[in-house]
């Protein structure tokens, strides 16, 4: 089993779990899915069961389910009208082998929440009022927040005793400090309508940071890391002592690196220019830049094998994604080395990160004056695990993390309802 860093200590309050409980529900609810994952934490966070239930409130839904202690995996096609409905199929799922929702071993469900503005720093157990704020926050994130309280109410309808815990994509950010988090513009109008950095895929940096300290044999106090977390999503992140000090996503998961088909940072005026001359509506930008930009906007695939598959055979539309790709990243890499000022390690994470070599070695080409290398061989090894890429005795280490947020929102989710045991 992967060797895991140990979570940030969190506070409770709330309805306490049976003692022996160890088990840990993650459910992560999407717009129109639902993963889940069931972990047992007195085992290190090993899965007992995943899952995943797609395309709810079409006809063609589908529910995946696998039992880890078996290897068994069962299939359903058929539709499933909406959360609700899905979870109580999940909950059979899980009865069906031994491990249901009633099950005096379930300790917690721990709940993926996108967006948890300033408010929430920390993992919450969820009462009405954290319901309510989390509501307050949906303008902010309109297409998450939303989906996410539609599993929280579900599984709260389902088991109302058991302690359920959110865990913020945000949380991780919150300690950036003000002059990281606010943008330049007038202080009053950003106050009132709450415009600031917040960041996302926070879990994953929380993560990936500890990991890599520990990788370095190290206590996460001790380091400074730069996180890339480069999946369809991309972010990067400048944590100093286990502390979130800068990230690149912003007000919404749009600022930052090229990802798969958001652009990332561009001028805001590239907004006004597409409205005023272009005659595209707000709504048709946002899509634009959400849904059709990024590696898809630039060469039509998003999905980084297809592009190196391109590369290779000479496409130069291929070539030139992947350069703007890493041009991005190099840039937010130099920023963060001087937010830090000293870095120990370098971690590359998420699909991209954990699997294609080459985006790793043109993003520290050149930087042996900052210290930052590859070795080729390593770098193009496979592996599961985390593992060091950079030369033996290099000045700062680049690292492959594999991230593993369901494991760290059942940790935190763990760590909330036991403190006060
Ligand atoms: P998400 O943000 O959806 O969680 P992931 O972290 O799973 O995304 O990353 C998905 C992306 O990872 C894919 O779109 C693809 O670009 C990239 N990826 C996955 N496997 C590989 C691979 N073997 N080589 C290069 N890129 C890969």
């Amino acid at each position: 089993m992967t060797a895991h860093p140990s979570p940030a200590a969190a506070p409770s309050d709330g309805p306490r779990p049976a003692r022996t409980a160890s088990r840990v529900l993650v459910l992560n609810s999407g717009s129109s899915s639902l993963k889940y994952q069931l972990l047992d934490m007195a085992d290190g966070g090993g899965r007992l069961a995943a899952g995943l239930v797609e395309r709810i409130g079409e006809r063609t839904s589908r529910l995946k389910h696998t039992c880890l202690a078996t290897g068994e995996t069962r299939r359903h096609d058929g539709p499933v009208a909406d959360h609700d409905t899905a979870l109580k199929a999940v909950a059979g799922e899980l009865s069906r082998d031994g491990m249901g929702l009633d099950s005096p071993e379930l300790a917690a469900i721990g709940h993926r929440v996108v967006h948890g503005g300033m408010f929430f720093t920390e993992p919450t157990v969820i009462d009405d009022g954290v319901v309510t704020e989390i509501e307050r926050l949906v303008p902010l994130a309109p297409l998450h927040n939303p989906a996410n309280l539609t599993g929280i109410r579900t599984a709260r309808s389902l088991r109302p005793d058991l302690p359920q815990v959110a865990v913020f994509d945000t949380a991780f950010h919150t300690t950036m400090p003000e002059y990281a988090a606010r943008y330049a513009i007038d202080t009053r109008l950003a106050d009132r309508y709450r415009v600031r950095r917040y960041g996302f895929h926070g879990t994953s940096h929380a993560y990936v940071s500890r990991a890599t300290a520990r990788l370095l044999g190290k206590a996460p106090e001790e380091v400074n890391v730069i996180v890339l977390h480069l999946g369809n999503g991309a972010s990067a992140s400048a944590v100093r002592g286990g502390r979130c000090v800068d990230t690149s996503m912003g007000l919404t998961p749009l600022e930052g690196l090229v990802m798969g088909t958001r652009s990332g940072d561009l001028d805001p005026a590239v907004i006004f220019h597409l409205r005023r001359v272009g005659g595209m509506s707000m709504d048709e930008i946002d899509t634009l830049l959400n849904k059709r930009s990024g590696l898809f906007g630039l060469c039509g695939d998003n999905d980084m094998r297809e592009i190196q598959r391109r590369i290779d055979e000479g496409d130069a539309g291929a070539r030139l994604a992947f350069d703007i790709y890493v041009h991005r990243l190099r840039k937010y890499l130099g920023a963060y080395y001087a937010v830090l000022g000293t870095v120990d390690a370098v971690a590359f994470t998420a699909g991209v990160g954990e699997n294609a070599a080459p985006v790793r070695a043109a993003a520290v080409e050149g930087l042996a004056g900052l210290g930052l290398a590859v070795d080729p061989e390593s770098n193009a090894a496979p592996g599961d695990g985390a593992r060091l890429i950079s030369p033996a005795g290099a000045r700062v280490a680049v690292a492959v993390v594999p991230t593993d947020e369901e494991w760290e929102i059942a940790a935190q989710t763990y760590a909330v309802v036991r403190k006060g045991d």
